[in-house]
């Protein structure tokens, strides 16, 4: 159920849910999603739906995964990435392989740590992790080329527009529960343009590290 011909099959469908970016998509071939979810589980790790990964998280959606990791990427590589919500790690190391630095947030320590674990065991290094509240970003690094946000707020936080580079291009999910849109943000020198994407449903952006 982990086996390439698997994996191929869900490359195949986020071709034909629209997904054009070869990078994205020859990474999404490599990376074994099942490392990323309980054993029990990694039988499912190849369907196209999120999956729970304990403190009523989920790992995203290959779909929503390959959908935001392209509008991020879509006027080009990009050097440094903040991730808002570092959860199972999956996006994390999706965006590993296609950015120089990635830079990751997530406020519940044990999730952080699991994760942190996990690319270091797949020898990914070129990722930092924080344990925090991801309201804040991580200003440290900042700017940032690209930000990506897999959780969602009711508002963009102000906090994430300051720590983004001009040109440089957000994906955030936005909305109430079960309401969002997907939005991709980008910040010209005269302000922020914003465009929607698709309706999604992500778990909420909840203020404070736990
Ligand atoms: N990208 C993850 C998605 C995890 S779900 C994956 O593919 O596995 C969203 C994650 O955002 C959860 O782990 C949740 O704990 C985290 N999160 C929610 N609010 C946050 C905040 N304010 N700061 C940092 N992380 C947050």
């Amino acid at each position: 159920m982990t086996s390439q011909r698997t994996r191929e099959r869900l490359i195949r469908r986020l071709q034909q849910e629209g997904i054009r970016d070869e990078r994205v998509l020859e990474v999404m071939r490599e990376v074994p999603r099942h490392l990323f979810v309980d054993e029990a589980l990694s039988h499912r790790a190849y369907e196209d739906t999120a999956l729970p990964i304990g403190y009523s998280q989920t790992l995203s959606q290959p779909y929503i995964v390959a959908k935001m990791t392209e509008a991020l990427r879509q006027s080009g590589p990009l050097e440094k990435v903040l991730e808002i919500g570092t959860g199972s790690g999956y996006q994390t190391i999706i965006l590993s392989q296609l950015c120089s630095q990635v830079f990751s947030v997530e406020r519940i320590k044990s999730l952080q740590r699991k994760a942190e674990q996990k690319l270091r065991q797949l020898s990914v290094r070129n990722v930092r992790f924080r344990y925090g509240d991801g309201f804040e970003g991580w200003p440290g690094y900042a700017p940032y080329d690209g930000i990506i946000v897999t959780a969602a707020p009711e508002d963009v936080p102000e906090k994430l527009i300051d720590q983004l580079a001009e040109g440089g291009r957000m994906v955030i999910p936005i909305g109430q529960s079960y309401e969002q849109q997907l939005v991709l943000l980008t910040k010209t020198s005269t302000g922020i343009t914003q465009r929607m994407l698709a309706p999604v449903r992500f778990v909420p952006l909840l203020p404070g590290a736990v």
